[in-house]
């Protein structure tokens, strides 16, 4: 299948193309030419299927015309290692736990997915290595490495601020070694992107090195993760409770949301979507004035969604052809203050003994307050209240247990290399490698 740009300027590329970009060239975000829905005895029979089971037919929907179907389900199974359970946190409202994954957030599923599906492509072309670059101010990098971690042909490098992640998020890319390279640079987040964009520009580096970018609008990242929409609806489902299923999404530059509107494009029976915001809320106010202004972001206490200039925006306005009005009849928004976060984390605690992350008590508040009569929640709890440790146990005063996974991570040595955040120095060294 082929792959089209939103801006609709550069031709349409294959699915290792668009891989391997990442971003089409005049800019846009690549989109499948076709959404296959699945058929009716798939969704009869969905509440017998186990995810790895349900994500194959999934994935031969979106890949099954570029990878030979062995080879996509291998690929597809050795991505979904760990279940996705679905919990029930009041009588109506269920969580989606997306943080049974090595670095314990849903980015997992998307990232090692993209990682066995670059390996596969240079496995097949019996191509030279290939490096990836990635920027990140402290969960993209974690989810990256680990998922690219001792795949053949790839060396990645994270590049993140000195001093501006938490130190859980720095132990998680810079004690795994191997392929996987941890630059400390010498300045900002915006300094780290910059050097990444840089490095792409550049035309001696580009001639020298293969590069490729690991960011979350890449397609191998974001289609896989309608995978678990689907496993949701099954598990909804053995217990007799599919009718108006209401799916929240915690969201920062959508692309978890884009992957459930797939899903549904693709017949699973999703009555409604919410968004739910933080403060950072440039979708809400898309949602109620029709008009799209997107600002500098904000930092609040779910930080991976202080995002003010949405990503997946361009992949939500194509899908729905640019219509507000058709887009409001599926979505609603939500937005939550930092203290409106934290009482939700501090009293669905008390109230229901289900501990939430920042994020996540985004999404249970909005099914809180938004669920009307015979509908059934979903929120995604997009990653482990652990991976905000002091955040959580400043609102809940006590201690948060630290999962075995996280711990192995904190025992782990530190290594990584101290960055400018001058060019010429970052490329220099790249030129080195
Ligand atoms: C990345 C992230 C989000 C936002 O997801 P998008 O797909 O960018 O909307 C939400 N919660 C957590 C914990 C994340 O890491």
């Amino acid at each position: 299948m082929n792959y089209y740009s939103t801006n609709h300027h550069s031709p349409a590329a294959t699915l290792q193309e668009a891989v391997v970009r990442g971003l089409a060239p005049d800019r846009g975000l690549y989109m499948p030419e076709h959404i296959h829905p699945l058929p009716s005895d798939f969704y009869d029979g969905i509440d017998r299927l186990s995810l790895p089971d349900i994500a194959c037919r999934v994935a031969d929907a979106f890949f099954g015309d570029d990878i030979p179907q062995d080879t996509l389900h291998e690929l597809v199974r050795d991505t979904l290692s760990f279940d996705i359970p679905l919990v029930p946190v009041t009588g109506r409202i269920h969580s989606l736990e997306l943080f049974h994954g090595p670095t314990l957030a849903f980015k997992d599923v998307g990232a090692r997915f993209m990682a066995r599906l670059l390996g596969y492509f240079i496995r097949r072309e019996g191509a030279g290595e290939v490096n990836v670059l990635v920027a990140t101010s402290g969960d993209t990098g974690s989810a990256v490495a680990n998922g690219f971690l001792g795949v053949e042909g790839i060396r990645v490098y994270v590049l993140y601020p000195k001093g501006k992640v938490s130190e859980i998020q720095e132990k998680q890319f810079t004690t795994l070694g191997r392929n996987i390279t941890a630059l400390e640079v010498d300045g900002t987040f915006d300094d780290c992107q910059a050097l990444v964009k840089d490095a792409f520009m550049d035309g001696e580096l580009n001639a020298r090195l293969r590069l490729t970018s690991a960011n979350s609008i890449n397609v191998a990242r974001f289609l896989p993760q309608s995978f678990y929409y689907f496993h949701a609806y099954a598990q909804l489902k053995r217990e007799g409770r599919v009718d108006n299923v209401v799916v929240c999404v915690p969201s920062g530059n959508f692309g978890n949301l884009t992957a459930g509107l797939f899903a549904a494009r693709m017949g699973l029976p999703v009555g409604r979507f919410i968004a739910a915001n933080n403060r950072n809320d440039i979708f809400y106010q898309y949602l109620r004035t029709g008009v799209y202004s997107p600002r500098p972001s904000i930092a609040t206490i779910a930080n991976a969604m202080d995002v003010g200039a949405p990503s997946n925006f361009a992949r939500i306005l194509d899908l729905y052809g640019n219509n507000h009005a058709a887009i409001c009849a599926d979505i609603s928004g939500a937005t939550y203050t930092d203290e409106q976060i934290a009482d939700t984390v501090r009293t669905t605690w008390q109230q229901h003994h289900y501990l939430l992350d920042p994020h996540g008590a985004c999404g249970f508040r909005a099914l809180q307050e938004g669920l009307r009569e015979g509908e059934t929640g979903i929120f995604l709890e997009t990653a482990h209240p652990a991976k905000f440790k002091d955040t959580v146990e400043h609102i809940i005063g006590q201690p948060v247990d630290i999962p075995d996974k996280l711990r192995a991570f904190m025992q782990g040595t530190r290594r990584s290399v101290p960055m400018s955040k001058d060019f010429p120095a970052f490329k220099d060294y790249l030129l080195r490698q």
